[in-house]
């Protein structure tokens, strides 16, 4: 695992923007794209590396992961920057971002309490971008689409296939302490683990993951397999906690957070309301798909479990 926190190449025309834990990512070409736009706070510092490694030329595109607030906080203000930049996401992500209600809770999540009267710009999505489009940025250099709708329902991944960079974001997780991989489906559990089964077909030479690391080679390769196996685990251990704790989600919650947040060093760990946030989204993913496989078998596995604990 490589850590991308500050501005850097990470290969021939690929470029890390920085800052850590949301950095974006550059490809340089004849029409060259940025990837996702983090926080709106440090909207100064991306366009600062942009210009680092690109000078004055204008990106042409900025290509958005999914509207989560930090993955598309910056995005306005770098449209706004860079005039002629336009925007590219997908179909569902254009529909988030034209909502008020979403821009409101993507607003003042970029507040980060500061007092400043704007902490986000809104902007409007300039290109659809279709699952296996594939955008030419040069003479030997494109960016593919794929769908990985799981963590989100409007999320894409990106491939470059003549560098073998895969830049997945949260649809493969986000890595934890030693192998330990945070299984992120806070939508839909089948759809994905459908998502990370498409993945593992990509030739990937370069893993970058959105929350400021990234892997190589035979660690970049080895990456979704083992994604997949965790998540699988992890749908395992919640099914059985459901078993034993039936609707009560808190303790469910409280015993998962004491084995893989309360362990964690405080520098660099998302803020707890958030990864309280996404948990308890997994665990209700997991009872939804319980309940509607089996729903008499889930109460009476609920009642046995409760039985043979007391
Ligand atoms: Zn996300």
């Amino acid at each position: 695992m490589i850590i991308a926190s500050e501005a850097a190449r990470i290969t021939e025309n690929f470029y890390c923007l920085g800052p850590s834990p949301v950095p974006l990512f550059l490809l340089d070409g004849d029409t060259p794209v940025i990837f996702d736009a983090g926080i709106y706070l440090w909207g100064p510092e991306y366009l600062k590396s942009i210009r680092t490694f690109i000078g004055n030329r204008i990106p042409r595109y900025l290509f958005l992961t999914h509207m989560h607030f930090d993955h598309c906080g910056a995005a306005g203000y770098l449209k706004k920057m860079l005039p002629g930049l336009q925007i590219g996401a997908s179909r569902e992500g254009r529909d988030i971002i034209d909502k008020p209600s979403a821009v409101a809770l993507i607003t003042r999540l970029n507040a980060f309490g500061s007092n400043e009267s704007r902490t986000f710009e809104q902007f409007t999505v300039d290109r659809i971008l279709e699952d296996g489009e594939r955008i030419h940025v040069s003479d030997r250099l494109s960016v593919q689409v794929i769908k990985t709708p799981g963590h989100t329902r409007d999320m894409l991944s990106y491939y470059i296939p003549e560098l073998k960079i895969l830049m997945p974001s949260e649809s493969v997780g986000v890595p934890g302490i030693g192998d330990h991989i945070f299984s992120e489906f806070l939508v839909d559990y089948d759809v994905y683990i459908q998502s990370l089964q498409r993945l593992l077909h990509y030739d990937v030479d370069y893993l970058i993951l959105s929350h400021g690391t990234y892997y190589t080679e035979n660690d970049a390769r080895e990456f979704i397999p083992r994604a997949i196996e965790q998540t699988a685990m992890f749908r395992d251990k919640i099914e059985s906690l459901l078993a034993l704790h039936g609707d009560d989600y808190d303790t469910i919650a409280r015993i998962i957070k004491q084995e893989e947040y309360d362990v964690l060093d405080s520098a660099g760990k998302q803020p707890e309301s958030a990864y309280m946030l996404n948990l308890n989204a997994k665990i209700k993913t997991i009872a939804k798909i319980t309940k509607k496989k089996d729903p008499v078998g889930a109460l009476r596995q609920t009642a046995d479990a409760r039985n043979d604990a007391l």
